[in-house]
């Protein structure tokens, strides 16, 4: 799986292979924390990995070009839950990245889906981007 993600040190958009726990920046050298770095968009394709970065980049000097609506948009609360709940059965403690995954949503609709998660009391936060079942 490959992911858009921001150096958080030079604001670089760049690709990064999710599965490596750090990489380094392609600007700056900074060694980015792949785990914690926010993915803006996740993909299993190269060429899109390529587009998305291409996207995202224009997107951050000031041009509207909306990403395509995340597959999991469709997904209604009920589903969502019950997903989240087989995971933390299944896992104990969950990441982010199996959250991204299992509701196939990324970036900021993940965000979204994770704050009404928490806001709903089904998970709690055990670390930063680390969640449990309540
Ligand atoms: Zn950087």
């Amino acid at each position: 799986m490959y992911g858009v993600i921001t150096c958080p040190r030079c604001r670089t958009v760049q690709g990064a292979d999710l599965s490596h726990s750090r990489i380094s920046c392609v600007r700056c050298h900074h060694k980015i924390d792949v785990v914690r770095a926010v993915v803006h968009f996740s993909t299993d394709s190269p060429q899109e990995l390529a587009d998305a970065v291409r996207r995202f980049s224009d997107q951050k000097r000031g041009q509207e070009i909306p990403f395509p609506a995340p597959r999991g948009a469709t997904v209604i609360k009920g589903s969502v839950e019950s997903i989240v709940t087989d995971l933390g059965r299944r896992k104990g403690e969950f990441g982010l990245r199996d959250l991204a995954t299992r509701l196939e949503v990324d970036g900021e609709e993940l965000e979204k889906l994770v704050a009404r998660l928490l806001a709903s009391g089904l998970m709690y936060e055990t670390g930063p981007g680390t969640y449990r079942l309540v």
